[in-house]
């Protein structure tokens, strides 16, 4: 069955209209479907409009059956309506509380140090299941549209959202669109491998999203052997599209850089100055998380304080991005798909 949260506020109104419904049916289902509602939850709705609508749309997108509530942050399993599964990870915050959601069921892009794609893509998400994503969360926490649970979106969920180009893009109007949830888009974050052209083709939509770039490493030859993307896209290609990205949004990119030993020795430092220096940009580090299916390890404290100060007196700005949902393995990286694959197959059965 469609979607009721994959139509635009536009093709929404279609859909009423062309039903014969007035155009003020279309505002009534929107508040609906952004309150995370089910047809049988509204009274304002006839019933021609309800029978009509919920035979043809199904009104929530997907739907949470786990939360797993961490010290720091809450993990939770979104069932889609194939019995596929994806994980978002809630983060309060003092200046407003962030969810993570995921942009595709797996990933095909092979990081040697990440656990969603273990088993390579199963599929995309359309932009109306990852709306469910944020409107399902949004809801759980008393949120409405007006008043939001859900102040800050970041798509580093499992999934590269490049790679699923046209169904984040309209996630994200639908995001921003006053008639959808208006937010600001500085309150959304997009995560990247470094998929170069898309990268340009999201500047050029002048949505203004704060974009982060997963670098990892400075030279072609150790961010290859961590991303196997790093060969079709290399590190000068990547720099050139996030410094045009940076000159049509003027926004800051924000590189991210998980530390672990092959990229993190002094040569390696120098590299990243190199290539930074001068840029208007952050680099965020993260300690890499533990995945045991990759045998990868993070750095001590002592040394990533060695390099941070080493970073910034070499005027680079650099921070360390607190590891949230360590211990519920909600963690950037450890949201695995295998579990996920099993949890799918039961619900399939
Ligand atoms: N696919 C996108 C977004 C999802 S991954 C991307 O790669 O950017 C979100 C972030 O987590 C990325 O910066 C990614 O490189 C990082 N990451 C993946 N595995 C990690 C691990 N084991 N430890 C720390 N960060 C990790
Ligand atoms: Fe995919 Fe991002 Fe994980 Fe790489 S780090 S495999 S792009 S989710």
């Amino acid at each position: 069955m469609k979607l009721l949260h994959d139509l635009d506020f536009n093709e929404l109104t279609n859909a009423v209209t062309e039903e014969g419904f007035p155009r003020y049916r279309a505002e009534q289902l929107n508040d609906m479907r952004l309150r995370y509602r089910d047809y049988s939850e509204t009274n304002n709705l006839p019933k021609a409009v309800k029978e009509y609508f919920s035979e043809h749309f199904r009104s929530r997108s997907v739907e949470i059956i786990e939360t797993v509530k961490g010290k720091d942050a809450e993990k939770y399993l979104f069932l889609l309506e194939d019995g596929n599964i994806v994980e978002g990870v809630f983060m309060p915050h003092d200046y407003g509380n962030s969810l993570c959601i995921s942009t595709q069921v797996g990933c095909r892009m092979g990081c040697v140090f990440c656990a969603s794609g273990l088993n390579g893509l199963i599929r995309n998400l359309t932009s109306g299941e990852m709306l469910g994503e944020v409107l399902a969360v949004n809801a759980l926490h008393g949120g409405t549209p007006a008043e939001r649970a859900v102040n800050n979106i970041v798509l580093m969920g499992s999934g590269e959202p490049l790679d699923n180009y046209d169904n984040v893009v309209k996630f994200l109007k639908m995001l921003i669109d006053p008639r959808g949830l208006n937010f600001g888009a500085r309150s959304i974050a997009l995560s990247t491998s470094g998929l170069t052209e898309k990268i340009k083709r999201l500047a050029d939509e002048k949505l203004g999203v704060v974009l982060s770039v997963s670098l990892h490493a400075a030279s072609d030859e150790k961010r290859s052997a961590l991303m196997p993307v790093n060969r079709s896209n290399p590190v000068s290609e990547l720099i050139s599209s996030a410094d045009y990205y940076f000159k049509k949004t003027g926004r800051r990119v924000i590189f991210e850089y998980a530390l672990t030993e092959s990229n993190s020795d002094d040569a390696s430092v120098a590299e990243l100055i190199k290539l930074l220096k001068g840029r208007c940009a952050h680099v965020n580090l993260i300690n890499l998380n533990y995945v045991k299916e990759r045998g990868l390890k993070g750095l001590g404290r002592r040394r990533i304080e060695e390099i941070i100060k080493r970073l910034n007196e070499a005027g680079v700005s650099a921070t360390l991005r607190r590891s949230m949902g360590n211990d519920i393995e909600g963690a950037c990286g450890q949201l695995r798909n295998k579990y996920l694959s099993e949890k799918s197959e039961e619900n399939r059965q």
